[in-house]
C-alpha cells in the first residue's frame, strides 16, 4: 500500500483530533479542528469527518471503535498498516504490557524521535530529515526512519545542514510546539539530543486507547 499524500487535515477530522500532521499550522487558529470553538464559520463547517455525510452522527460497532484506533496511531505515527503490523508482532512477542510496548516502539522510531527533539516540525518532516541524510546517530549517519534509538543513543543535525532553514527554524520553535519528551534530553548549542531512558506511557500524551488495537489484532 503507498503512503497516503492526501490532504492530511482530513485525517484529522475522520479521528476528531488532533493529529499534528502539518508542523506549525497545527499550532495556529488556522487549524480546522482549533475552528471549533472560536465560531469562525468558514472553519468551523470542517470541524467534521470528511465526506458527504461526515456530519451526521453514525453508530459505530464494537469493531469500528478499534479500527479507529489503530488508524489513530497509524496515522499519528505516519506508518503503513505492513509496518505498524510488524511493530504489533515485536510488542506482542515481547515481555510485558502488549499495547504500551507498541506505543515504545513507535516512539522509539528514529523519525519520531527526531520530531521530539524539536529538528522537524512534524513527523512528515523529520521523516524527509532523516531520508535526506541530514541526521547522525552516535556521530554516524543514520537514513533509516525506522530505526530504532535505545539509551545513550545521541541523536544529532549534521553540521552542514544546521543553516536549513526549516530545521533551524523548527529547533528554534520547538519548546512553543510542546512536543519535547523527558526521556530526550535537547542541546541547543551542538544541535544535538541524548536519549536519557525507554519512553513510557506517561509520556505519550495522545488519547490512544492501545488496548483496543490489542484486541483488534489478536482476533
Ligand atoms: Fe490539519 Fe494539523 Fe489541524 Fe490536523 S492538527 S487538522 S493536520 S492543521
Amino acid at each position: 500500500m503507498a503512503r497516503y499524500t492526501g490532504p492530511v487535515c482530513r485525517l484529522c477530522r475522520r479521528e476528531s483530533m488532533k493529529l499534528y500532521l502539518k508542523g506549525e499550522r497545527c499550532y495556529k487558529e488556522s487549524c480546522c479542528l482549533e475552528a471549533k470553538s472560536d465560531g469562525n464559520k468558514k472553519n468551523h463547517q470542517k470541524a467534521y469527518a470528511p465526506g458527504q455525510h461526515g456530519s451526521t452522527p453514525r453508530k459505530i460497532s464494537d469493531y469500528g471503535v478499534q479500527l479507529r484506533e489503530k488508524q489513530k496511531a497509524k496515522r499519528i505515527y505516519g506508518v503503513l498498516e505492513a509496518q505498524f503490523r510488524r511493530c504489533f508482532e515485536k510488542a506482542n512477542s515481547a515481555h510485558g504490557i502488549t499495547g504500551e510496548i507498541l506505543l515504545q516502539l513507535l516512539e522509539r522510531r528514529l523519525d519520531n524521535a527526531v520530531y521530539r527533539a524539536g529538528f522537524a516540525s512534524s513527523r512528515r518532516q523529520a521523516r524527509q530529515t532523516v531520508r535526506h541524510n541530514h541526521i547522525l546517530v552516535n556521530g554516524k549517519k543514520v537514513n533509516i526512519p525506522s530505526f530504532l534509538v535505545k539509551p545513550g543513543d545521541i541523536l544529532s543535525v549534521k553540521e552542514e545542514s544546521r543553516k536549513i532553514p526549516g530545521i533551524q527554524q523548527s529547533f528554534e520553535t520547538s519548546e512553543g510546539r510542546g512536543v519535547l519528551s523527558e526521556w530526550l534530553a535537547v542541546n541547543k548549542q551542538s544541535f544535538s539530543a541524548e536519549m536519557l531512558r525507554l519512553p513510557e506511557r506517561n509520556d505519550i500524551k495522545y488519547e490512544i486507547q492501545e488496548s483496543l488495537i490489542v484486541e483488534l489484532y489478536s482476533k
